[in-house]
């Protein structure tokens, strides 16, 4: 072989060795790509639409459900009680006529969770699926979160839970900071929240879950139909909680 040919053999290698190299990274970073989208199981979003024009402000149906499926205790002390579902009574104004009304506040399975980014330890952390969820094994009780939620929807659990008295969940446990996790061990399995169930039975039907990604979904259908409000959406947390009559 004469240097001429040597350099164009080399040449070809060193071009071939460059283009395969360029092309595994294509195939490696595509294959990537198509990982991370197959690794979300299904582009489920889930979130909640709560229309309080159709809520008795004197039910507590859903409360008593989320107590009850949760256990999470009623200690009839409010330095201690902890509530992943309450009612706040707003006031306000049409014209001169003052008005009232009964909110129900919960999680807001925010799509950007300060909670989540401030975690040290990410006991909590948003599923693939939208739910805001604290792994109660993992928190160490810094209570960060509580003091970065907007929403005042972090409760401390001081005590253990006094009550056990949905045997298949487990007991809460002090030291960990909790919230609505949207009922998630029910969705998974097919099931409506507690809250959503027991609202329902009460007659009221007024807070619905479902899938904001699916058009045809109860929570959709709601959307498409009514104006609706989230709390606080200035601040960009991107709430998944919808308003109807706020
Ligand atoms: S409402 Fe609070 S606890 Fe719930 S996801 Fe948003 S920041 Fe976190
Ligand atoms: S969705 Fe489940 S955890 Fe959340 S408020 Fe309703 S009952 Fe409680």
């Amino acid at each position: 072989m004469d240097r001429r040919d040597f350099v164009k053999t080399a040449g070809g290698s060193v071009i071939l060795a460059v283009s395969g190299t360029y092309a595994f990274r294509i195939l490696t970073e595509c294959s990537a790509a198509w990982t991370k989208i197959d690794s979300q199981p299904s582009g489920r979003k889930w979130g909640m639409v709560i229309d309080i024009t159709k809520c008795p402000p004197d039910c507590t149906a859903c409360i008593d459900a989320c107590r009850y499926e949760n256990n999470v205790s009623h200690h009839e002390d409010e330095r201690w009680d902890v509530n992943w579902i309450r009612k706040v009574s707003i006031e306000g104004h049409v014209g001169k006529k003052k008005t009232e009304k009964s909110v129900i506040l919960v999680c807001n399975h925010c799509e950007n969770p300060p909670c989540a980014q401030v975690c040290p330890v990410q006991a909590t952390y948003k599923r693939h699926d939208g739910i805001v969820i604290v792994d109660h094994h993992r928190c160490i009780g810094c209570r960060y979160c509580m003091i970065a939620c907007p929403y005042n929807a972090r409760f401390f659990n001081f005590k253990d839970s006094e009550e056990w008295p949905n045997k298949n969940r487990p007991k809460r446990s002090h030291g960990v900071a909790e919230s609505c996790h949207l009922c998630a061990h029910r969705l998974d399995l097919g099931k409506k929240p507690a809250c959503v169930e027991a609202c329902a039975m009460a007659g009221n039907n007024a807070i619905y879950v479902g899938d904001l990604n699916d058009r045809e979904s109860d929570v959709s259908q709601l959307l498409l139909s009514h104006a609706a409000k989230r709390l606080k959406e200035d601040l960009g947390t991107s709430p998944k909680v919808h308003y109807i009559g706020l």
